[in-house]
């Protein structure tokens, strides 16, 4: 199926018709992905005419993190991205659960990668709707990559590259190919990182485990959140290594980002996860990220920007 766009981009320091926003195929970050992106999850709520937007703020700082880690510029601060962002949604209206994509990139037509010279990069941002990535009511199936994370030393994970994602497309791919629903990918070393596109937890014994940030992971909002809240239910939390072998024998196990959401995961490499069901501390993760990004929920309503539309 075609996937559907909004009807206005920002591209080029201005808002434009969503089909006039290309760039030639010599670009340098269509050649050699040269870019950083962000995604963001804007949540419609018809009652109140309104969409809430998640922890716009800690995006656009993520993103800008990313351009340092690479150490190229951008015209716009993080309040201007944010300003951006807010009037493209004013003006596309959405009626729908959205994604919201910012871009930087090399838009030069430079023949080589060289980011002394492709130093100042282009903006742009456009929006789709956007509802599951992946179901989030079934156990999905998983299997440990074949492929290694690229590691920090490689294409740095934490920041968010668009280069670096042909390695998450070959885990997907060989992880649908073989019949899973999703793919784990593992460390140079051998230890768990994340998902293809998400970070993910596992619960031993009632404790929450996550791959700790120098496990070459992307540092996620949603795993944040996620540390957070459940700190907040007196969960108690690990972030540290996870042995490939500990996937295995661990009670529950779960997805989380901007686009899976909360995921939950049933079977590992054909070894199903605790008792195949959904497990009760991932019901409670569930249930309260699905209030919290919703806007239903007070203790968190900073995380929530919400726009009339
Ligand atoms: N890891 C990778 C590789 C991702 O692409 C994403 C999605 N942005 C995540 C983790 C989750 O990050 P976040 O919760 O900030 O969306």
């Amino acid at each position: 199926m075609k996937q559907q766009y909004f009807p206005y981009t920002f591209f080029k320091d201005k808002v434009v018709k969503t089909e006039s926003a290309n760039v030639p195929i010599m670009t340098n970050a269509l050649q050699y992905g040269t870019g950083v992106f962000a995604g963001i999850r804007g949540y419609y709520n018809k009652e109140g005419g309104f969409i809430s937007l998640f922890r716009i703020a800690d995006h656009y700082e993520r993103f800008l993190n990313s351009l340092k880690i690479i150490d190229v510029n951008l015209k716009y601060n993080r309040n201007e991205l944010v300003n951006i962002t807010l009037n493209l949604v004013k003006k596309n209206k959405p009626k729908t659960d959205t994604y919201i994509r910012p871009f930087a990139y090399a838009g030069s037509t430079n023949l080589s990668p060289n980011l002394e010279r492709d130093k100042d990069f282009d903006f742009a941002l456009y929006m789709m709707p956007l509802g599951d990535y992946l179901p989030t009511n079934k156990g999905l199936s998983s299997m440990v990559s074949s492929w290694r994370r690229v590691s920090d030393n490689a294409i740095p994970s934490r920041a968010k590259i668009s280069g670096s994602y042909i390695n998450s497309a070959l885990a997907r791919k060989e992880a649908t190919e073989r019949g899973f629903d999703e793919a784990i990918l593992l460390t140079e070393d051998g230890h768990v990182a994340e998902g293809s596109a998400e970070n993910l937890f596992i619960v031993r014994n009632g404790t929450l485990i996550t791959p700790s940030q120098s496990d070459d992971i992307l540092e996620g909002i949603t795993r944040r959140t996620i540390i957070k809240i459940t700190s907040d239910l007196n969960i108690p939390v690990e972030i540290r290594t996870i042995d490939r072998t500990e996937l295995y024998i661990s009670d529950e196990a779960f997805y989380c980002g901007t686009g899976v959401q909360v995921a939950w995961i049933g079977k590992i490499d054909n070894r199903t996860v605790g008792t195949g069901k959904r497990g009760p501390i991932t019901q409670k993760v569930q249930d309260l990220f699905f209030n919290i990004v919703r806007g239903n929920e007070k203790k968190y309503k900073n995380w929530c920007t919400k726009i009339s539309v």
